[in-house]
């Protein structure tokens, strides 16, 4: 299946990341930026070692406490199809004192905004915090919907955001679940 919102500037579509060719795909990281299971573990594998790397040298230079939750750094894309990895760090529920969506939001808002200093046009994101992280994805659906859209409305470089579900079952849930007002 796929979907589209925002006079087309959203697709929604199932895959697996790793495949996809945009400017930049988004990374679900967690702190270390040293690599995980999951998105992470999957776009490091395919990614090949430079990545890696050059998350090491952000962590020894920029971040050596570890990448905040809701923020985000931008790295090549290594032996993937893109230019670009950008590494956000979304929260793990409940483990934020009711602050998850607020950090979810921030994933998506500070992605995105990292990708227009980049010039960049397409960005694909995995469907953050909902795997190992646990955020329902009814609740990701409404917060990521919201964010995408509220930034995308003051932002016009940006030509295409694709949310990529590694499931249907995942990508239906989102559909119904979404709060985009533009259809
Ligand atoms: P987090 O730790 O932020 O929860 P995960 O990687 O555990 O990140 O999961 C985030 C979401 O990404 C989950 O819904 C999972 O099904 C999905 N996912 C896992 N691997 C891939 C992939 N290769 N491409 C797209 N989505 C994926």
């Amino acid at each position: 299946m796929q979907k589209e919102f925002f006079n087309n500037r959203v697709i929604v579509k199932v895959g697996d990341i790793t495949q996809e060719k945009a400017d930049a795909i988004v990374n679900a990281a967690n702190s270390t930026l040293l690599g995980g299971g999951g998105v992470d573990g999957a776009i490091h594998a395919r990614g090949g070692k430079r990545i890696l790397e050059e998350c090491r040298e952000i962590r020894k230079n920029k971040f050596p406490d570890g990448l905040p939750t809701g923020e985000a750094v931008i790295t090549s894309g290594g032996n993937l199809l893109t230019r670009f990895v950008i590494h956000t760090v979304g929260p793990i529920y409940r483990m934020n004192a009711g602050k998850e969506a607020k950090l979810l939001a921030k994933c998506y808002v500070n992605s995105l905004a990292l990708a227009v200093e980049n010039n960049l046009q397409t960005v694909a994101f995995p469907s953050i915090s909902t795997g190992a992280f646990a955020y329902p994805k009814s609740e990701a659906a409404q917060v990521s919907s919201k964010s995408i859209e509220e930034f995308l409305s003051a932002n016009e470089t940006i030509e295409q955001v694709r949310l990529v579900f590694f499931s249907e079952p995942d990508a239906l849930l989102f559909v119904k679940h979404q709060a985009f007002v533009l259809a």
